[in-house]
């Protein structure tokens, strides 16, 4: 017999699969006999609590999402490695030719606090070593608050923000993404999702400023 949270998982999926697969026009049916044309490549956190399908209430098929420890994207590293979140980028852009993509911030972020205090994370582990692409973003925000500094948590969120710019950054050296965008044919936003206040912010890359949706 399961585990009390495997049985509700199981039961989740039998109401999924009567809401998805007993009516004609479910897109599944689509899916079916059909390949995915999502038109959005979303980039967002593993954090349990910011679920991308959740947050834009978006049906199957809607959304392509990577996530990883703190919705980062790596620089463009064509040295052989095992580049998971680069692979989804090229496949979303080269192959499903989407036409945005997002990255996803979030409040409360542990990968982005684990940059912040190292001391948090496994010690050498693999989330330090992640985290440490943004480094950019930290900087960025320390340099804000000094001289003066500023308390933790506020330090945080500005770091949190700060590393989606550093995200996109690195979005731009991805060649095929970099002439995309230049042909317009592909647009890059930055968005950061606001746990405590139930908001979503939006990214002005030309004010670096972030405001509120709608
Ligand atoms: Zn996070």
């Amino acid at each position: 017999m399961p585990k009390k949270e495997i049985a509700r998982i199981m039961r989740g999926f039998q109401q999924f699969r009567d809401k998805f697969y007993t009516s004609e026009d479910s897109p599944y049916r689509q899916f079916a006999t059909g390949w995915q044309g999502p038109k959005t490549l979303l980039i967002g956190c593993c954090d349990s609590r910011v679920d991308p399908a959740v947050l834009a209430s978006a049906g199957p098929g809607e959304l392509f999402v990577v996530r990883n420890i703190a919705n980062l994207v790596p620089p463009y590293e064509p040295d052989g490695g095992h580049h998971g979140v680069s692979a989804a980028i090229e496949f979303a852009v080269v192959n499903l030719k989407v036409e945005n993509i997002i990255v996803l911030g979030h409040r409360q972020c542990g990968g982005i606090r684990a940059l912040l205090f190292p001391e948090v994370a496994e010690p050498n582990g693999f989330v330090q070593q992640w985290v440490k692409m943004a480094e950019p973003a930290k900087e960025r925000a320390l340099k804000a608050f000094a001289p003066k500094g500023a308390k933790p948590d506020v330090l945080w969120r500005c770091c949190e923000l700060e590393s989606i710019k550093t995200s996109i950054e690195n979005l731009r050296t991805f060649t095929f993404v970099a002439k995309l965008e230049r042909a317009g044919k592909l647009q890059l936003l930055g968005m950061y999702f606001d746990i405590e206040q139930g908001e979503m912010l939006e990214l002005n890359e030309e004010t670096g400023e972030f405001s509120t949706l709608g």
